[in-house]
C-alpha cells in the first residue's frame, strides 16, 4: 500500500481526450470521481473533507468536490501544489530552505483529521521532476517534510481515518510513461490506462469494485488461516526469506477505518500484504521495476539483508538517493510491509510502467522499506509502540514499496515447523 499521493500534474485532463471520445471521456472522469467517494472513501454524511492535489489536476479535483458534497461532505478543503514552484526552490532558495517544512499546515492537516475529517489524495506528479536536483538538498527537505508530517501520517498509517489515493492523468507523468508519443497523444493514452486499471471503463463501476473488494479479502482471509512464519522468494537475483511479525495479519481490499468507515485506501488496488518481523529478513533482493522516488528514479537496486536489517545496497542509477533513503533512520533499512500480487494483475497486463508507486506496486509482488502498518497485527489498537515493536513491526519516517515480483517469481509460504508450501509459481498463485 501507499500513504503517498505526491505526484502529478494535469491541465490537459480538461481536454485529454484525443483517444477517447470527448462525451465518453468526461463520463469516465466522473465515474472516477464517484467511485473515489463512494467507494475509495466511503465518505460519510456530515464529515469534512481533505484533498491534496497537483495544480494540474483541477479538473477531477473539481468532479471529486461535486461528489463529496453530493454524499453530504460538510466542507471540502483542497490543497494544490504546483511544480514549478517546487522548482524555483531548489534553483534559488537559500541553503536552510532545504531543512523546511509547512510544520504549521501539516499540524493543521493533523487536526483536521482528529476532528473527523476523511483524506482523499490525488497522484500524478512528473516523477522525474527532482531528478536533476542535488540529490543532499532533495533528501534534507524529504526528511522535513517527513518529520513534519508525521502526526498526520501516523493518523493514516493507523486507519484512524478513512482515506483513499486516485490518479490523474498529467502531462509531465504521460510524457514519462509514454516517451515517445506527443503530450496530448500521451495524456490520453495514460488516462485509458487509468481508467481500465481503475476498474471505471463498465457502468457498473461501483459494484465492480465491491465484487473485486470481496475477492481481495477472500484471499487475505485464505492467508490468515494458514498462520505462515515467514515467505521465501526466488527469482533472477531473489533469493528471500522475510520472517513475518507475529501475530501478523494479511490484508486485501477494503479496510474498515477505526472511525468506522469501510473505504479502499488504494485505487487502483491488486495487492494482499502484511507486516514482516523487523529482524527476522535474510537474504539478497533484486528490484524487479524501477523505483520513482519522490521525484527521482532508483533503477536495478540490490540489497542484501541480514538479521532485518539492509547491509549491502546498490543500484544502477539513484544509488545516492537509494544510500540517504535508507540512512534517514534505523527503521529505514529494514522492512515494514510485503505484499503478494499475481503477475497477471491488469496493471501488470497493461505491460506499462508508470513510474508511480500506486500503479506499479500493484503489478508486481512487492516489499517496503520503513514504517510499518499497525492495522496489519492483530489487536493492534491495544497495543502501544513497544509492544508493537517487540511483536517485529518496523517504524521509521519513510515508508518506501519497491517492485521484486515478476513473472519469474517463486513464492513459498513457510510454517513454523520448517515444512513449506508453494503459494506462486512464475508469478500466479497456486490453486
Ligand atoms: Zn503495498
Ligand atoms: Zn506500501
Amino acid at each position: 500500500m501507499t500513504i503517498d499521493a505526491h505526484k502529478g500534474n494535469g491541465i490537459a485532463a480538461a481536454n485529454g481526450s484525443g483517444l477517447l471520445d470527448p462525451a465518453v471521456f468526461q463520463e469516465r472522469l466522473d465515474r472516477l470521481a464517484e467511485v473515489a467517494v463512494r467507494v475509495g472513501l466511503g465518505l460519510s454524511r456530515g464529515q469534512e473533507l481533505v484533498m491534496t492535489a497537483p495544480l494540474d489536476a483541477l479538473p477531477l479535483a473539481r468532479r471529486i468536490t461535486g461528489h463529496a458534497y453530493k454524499a453530504g461532505a460538510s466542507l471540502v478543503t483542497t490543497l494544490f501544489t504546483d511544480e514549478e514552484a517546487t522548482l524555483m526552490r531548489f534553483h534559488h532558495a537559500p541553503d536552510e530552505s532545504f531543512d523546511r517544512a509547512a510544520e504549521w499546515l501539516q499540524n493543521g492537516i493533523a487536526a483536521a483529521y482528529r476532528s473527523g475529517a476523511a483524506r482523499l489524495g490525488i497522484a500524478g506528479t512528473n516523477p522525474a521532476l527532482l531528478a536533476r536536483e542535488d540529490p543532499g538538498k532533495v533528501a534534507r527537505a524529504n526528511l522535513a517534510l517527513s518529520k513534519a508530517s508525521r502526526p498526520a501520517l501516523d493518523l493514516i498509517t493507523r486507519h484512524e481515518i478513512n482515506w483513499t489515493i486516485v490518479a490523474c492523468a498529467t502531462p509531465a507523468w504521460a510524457r514519462q510513461v509514454f516517451p515517445n508519443d506527443d503530450e496530448q497523444t500521451a495524456v490520453a493514452r495514460l488516462w485509458t490506462a487509468i481508467f481500465a486499471v481503475t476498474r471505471v471503463d463498465s457502468s457498473d463501476a461501483v459494484q465492480n469494485w465491491r465484487n473485486h473488494d470481496a475477492q481481495l479479502q477472500k484471499r487475505a482471509q485464505f492467508l490468515n488461516e494458514r498462520r505462515f512464519s515467514a515467505l521465501h522468494f526466488r527469482g533472477p537475483g531473489t533469493d528471500l526469506r522475510v520472517g513475518l511479525a507475529d501475530d501478523h495479519l494479511w490484508l486485501g481490499g477494503g479496510t474498515t477505518a477505526r472511525n468506522g468507515i469501510p473505504c479502499i485506501p488504494n485505487m487502483p488496488t491488486e495487492e494482499v500484504f502484511t507486516t514482516p518481523h523487523k529482524d527476522r529478513v535474510n537474504g539478497v533482493v533484486a528490484s524487479s521495476k524501477p523505483l520513482s522516488y519522490q521525484g527521482t528514479l532508483i533503477e536495478d537496486i540490490r540489497v542484501r539483508f541480514e538479521g532485518g536489517r539492509i547491509v549491502e545496497a546498490s543500484a544502477a542509477t539513484g544509488e545516492a538517493i537509494l544510500r540517504r533513503m535508507v540512512e534517514t533512520d534505523e527503521g529505514a533499512r529494514r522492512l515494514g510491509e510485503v505484499a503478494l500480487v499475481p503477475h497477471s494483475s491488469p496493471i501488470s497486463k497493461s505491460g506499462l510502467l508508470f513510474w508511480n508507486t500506486l500503479f506499479d506496486e500493484n503489478a508486481a509482488s512487492h516489499i517496503a522499506l520503513g514504517q510499518a502498518y499497525s492495522t496489519c497485527l492483530r489487536d493492534s489498537d491495544t497495543l502501544d509502540a513497544s509492544q508493537l515493536a517487540a511483536k517485529g513491526a518496523n517504524s521509521s519516517l519513510i515508508h518506501v514499496d519497491w517492485m521484486i515480483g515478476s513473472g519469474r517469481m517463486d513464492v513459498d509460504g513457510i510454517h513454523a515447523d520448517g515444512s513449506s508450501e508453494p503459494l506462486m509459481r512464475l508469478g500466479e498463485w497456486v490453486e
